[in-house]
């Protein structure tokens, strides 16, 4: 893997969720490449090869972070903060430093767990919290969509130790694959070691996105007696698979008194 230093981007930007007013993405470009991934269609190189790295990413936030109060700060958005050059490059690591420097905290979205290399720095933080994503049942299944993140249950057992040690966890089941994830058992597993689960089902824009391109390979060549069904609903919000695991989804939330934010 190639990694270039990228001095046109800034560090700090205005974060794209409702709830944060910043983000901060360490890397651009992900080298977990998962083919679902929405920032593929926005991707600046080949993540196969190559991802980027920001030019003193300490300099740049301690210059921004003076121009905005102590608030929480989100990583995640658009690559994942944990991907495997951060066990070498630290740039994740050098930005919480700086978080906890200022008085920040941070919101992450990660599918690694050398997330727990960074413990303490996140205990250390007001209320820092973590999240952690999954969406598949079956790791050979995993494979076809993921390339390089871990598997289900080692991000499961990353989830259990920051939870012992006393950060706030919550998790993430995305992208549900119509037919293809089995969204309640990934409920069971999660629900003991959270205190938020977000269920987020598989969102293509337009059929020529990258994201799309790569899917329907997968489909084509590892599903093909599902491929139909999985484009019909993929491309129909309000088909009647998305209506019938929504309505499951609510009787569940209802039955066990789950905290579930259901986006499906
Ligand atoms: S880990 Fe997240 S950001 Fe990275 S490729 Fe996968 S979905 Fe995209």
């Amino acid at each position: 893997m190639k990694i270039s230093t990228c001095s046109h981007r800034p560090v700090l930007v205005p974060c794209r969720l409702e709830n944060r007013d910043y983000q901060v993405d360490p890397y651009i470009g992900c080298e977990h490449y998962c083919h679902y991934c929405y920032a593929l269609n926005q991707a600046e190189t080949d993540w196969d090869k190559e991802i980027l790295i920001h030019k003193d990413i300490a300099g740049q936030l301690r210059k921004g972070l003076k121009k905005i109060s102590p608030q929480k700060l989100y990583m995640g958005y658009y690559t994942d903060p944990y991907q495997p050059c951060e066990a070498e490059y630290r740039q994740t690591r050098k930005a919480l430093e700086v978080f906890l420097e200022k008085g920040f905290s941070t919101s992450i979205l990660t599918k690694s767990d050398l997330i727990v290399r960074d413990t303490e720095l996140l205990k250390k933080m007001d209320n820092a919290s973590v999240s952690v994503s999954i969406a598949f049942n079956d790791n050979r299944i995993r494979q076809q969509f993921e390339a390089k993140p871990i598997n289900t249950e080692a991000r499961i057992e990353a989830l259990s130790k920051l939870r012992k040690a006393g950060i706030k966890t919550s998790a993430l089941i995305c992208p549900v694959i119509p037919y293809i994830t089995d969204v309640k058992p990934l409920i069971d597993m999660l629900a003991p070691l959270t205190d938020v689960i977000w269920i987020y089902g598989l969102s293509i824009e337009k059929r020529s996105d990258q994201n799309w391109q790569n899917v329907e390979v997968i489909l084509k060549t590892q599903f093909p007696d599902l491929k139909e069904q999985i484009d019909e609903v993929i491309f129909s919000k309000d088909h009647r698979y998305w209506t019938q695991l929504r309505q499951d989804l609510l009787d569940i939330q209802r039955d066990r008194q789950l905290n579930l934010n259901i986006h499906i």
